[in-house]
């Protein structure tokens, strides 16, 4: 599990900015698919190498509240939530009494928290030792806007993370992050499937930092369920939830191999359903619909086609992922996961021979060859899987401003029709073969 850094501070500070400069302008994968919702309070970060989360608790709105009060609300956020927190004051005003309440809120934690003067534009005329009597160490001037100080700021935060528990690495099974709206019966699945005959319950504490994992051996295989729904009813903050669920899931997701969604029968598929179905896509995670509470449902033979209709057109961007109807409560198809979580791991860890793939590839360009742009052919010279989790290909052409959207889903689709990647993202990456163009 990666580290997690979380940067508070009151508004306008400079907490995006900072975000920012630290995970970069990066082009995001999900920019091409229409009716993928994403908040940018939570990305991946690299420095030396390090490579951590970051969060940027300013992202996390409070409807019809107060500032102080929800710059209270982040502060707690990031001290659940974070292994590392980055303090952000501003140079230009000094101290407020919001950076007091904020600094007061931190001191009591004992994870390690960083303090950074922002908006230190001239360095000359840096007020950073004002900021001492926060209490929170040594103030570090930077200016996020000219990138001015940042390394040293990133070596005093990445110098706090080696105490962080990485064995992740070491645990065998699969990883199952449960994922869905308050009340949608995430534990109830996790507690149906813990209390059968069938699996068996490990009791071992693990090697992860959060508690509410759920180790289950099913015909001798592991398996971790993370269930982000027992952290929520351990922590202090209180309502409106929704904003701090979608950061636990989204933590859950990065942390998982498999994502399941589920989503209500009753409520259908919600704004926070496509944000974390959008993020899982993203990381390019396993992902699996699963529709509970399907015993509440008034059913005929219709209906079950009628739903999936329903959900494919609120997710369209998940056209692959399969969808299960159950029943947390009376457990109704719930060992139908176990196959169909071990299907979908498979086919994220799918490798396709390279022969095959240009064989494949020979046929989708005959049967329906690219549109001339410009004047000139669209050519594809060679295929390749570079990559498993998700399965990613590199495509050798003439020249990738060539590659129009509309054909690059078309052998998308061909793929998928050749090759077995149901539950998983795949990925096609056009590159400009050397001396072309
Ligand atoms: P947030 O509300 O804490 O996320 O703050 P923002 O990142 O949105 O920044 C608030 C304003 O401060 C924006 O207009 C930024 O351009 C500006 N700002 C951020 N960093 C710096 C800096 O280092 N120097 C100066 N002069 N302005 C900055
Ligand atoms: P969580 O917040 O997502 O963990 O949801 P819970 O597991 O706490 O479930 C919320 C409520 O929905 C509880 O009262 C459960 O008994 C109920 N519930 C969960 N799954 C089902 C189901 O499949 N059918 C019915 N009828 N109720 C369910």
């Amino acid at each position: 599990m990666k580290p997690v850094l979380a940067i508070v501070g009151r508004p306008n500070v400079g907490k995006s900015t900072i975000f920012n400069r630290f995970v970069g302008e990066r082009k995001s994968i999900v920019d091409d698919f229409p009716g993928v919702t994403r908040d940018r309070l939570y990305d991946e970060a690299n420095w030396q190498k390090h490579n951590f989360i970051v969060i940027d608790t300013g992202g996390i709105q409070w409807e019809k509240e107060d500032i102080s009060l929800s710059i209270t609300k982040q502060a707690e956020i990031a001290i659940t939530e974070a292994d590392v927190i980055l303090m952000v004051v501003d140079n230009t005003i000094g101290i407020t009494s919001d950076d007091q309440k904020i600094a007061n809120i931190l001191k009591k934690t004992n994870k390690p928290v960083v303090l950074t003067v922002n908006k230190t534009d001239n360095f000359n005329k840096s007020n950073a030792y004002e900021f001492y009597s926060l209490g929170l160490g040594e103030p570090i001037p930077i200016s996020a806007v000219h990138g001015a100080n940042m390394g040293d700021l990133l070596d005093e935060i990445t110098s706090h993370f080696f105490e962080i528990d990485k064995n992740e690495d070491d645990d065998p099974s699969l990883k199952v992050a449960i994922i869905g709206r308050p009340n949608v019966g995430k534990s109830s699945l996790v507690n149906k499937l813990s209390n059968e005959d069938r699996v068996i319950v490990s009791n071992i504490s693990g090697t992860t930092r959060d508690a509410v994992d759920q180790k289950i051996m099913y015909f001798n295989k592991p398996y971790t369920f993370i269930d982000t729904a027992g952290i929520r009813r351990k922590s202090k903050v209180g309502d409106p939830i929704e904003r701090y669920t979608i950061i636990r899931s989204l933590k859950a997701i990065e942390r998982s191999d498999i994502t399941l969604l589920l989503i209500d029968a009753l409520e259908g598929v919600t704004e926070q359903d496509k944000k974390v179905a959008g993020f899982a896509f993203e990381k390019g995670k396993g992902i699996i619909i699963v529709v509970n509470k399907w015993d509440l449902v008034t059913k005929d033979s219709k209906t079950m086609k009628a739903f999936e209709e329903d959900i494919r057109d609120e997710l369209k961007f998940l056209s692959y992922a399969p969808i299960i109807f159950i029943s947390a409560l009376s457990g109704k198809r719930i060992y139908d996961l176990f196959p169909l979580i071990d299907e979908v791991n498979e086919n994220c860890n799918r490798k396709i021979e390279t022969s095959l793939l240009n064989q494949l590839i020979r046929e989708i360009v005959s049967y329906n060859p690219p549109s001339k742009d410009k004047g000139k052919n669209l050519k594809i010279y060679y295929v390749t899987q570079i990559k498993i989790k998700p399965p990613s290909f590199a495509l050798f052409v003439n020249d990738d401003n060539l590659v129009h959207f509309s054909y690059k889903r078309y052998i998308e689709n061909k793929f998928r029709e050749a090759f077995s990647f149901k539950g998983t993202p795949i990925r096609l990456f056009f590159q400009n073969k050397k001396g072309e163009k």
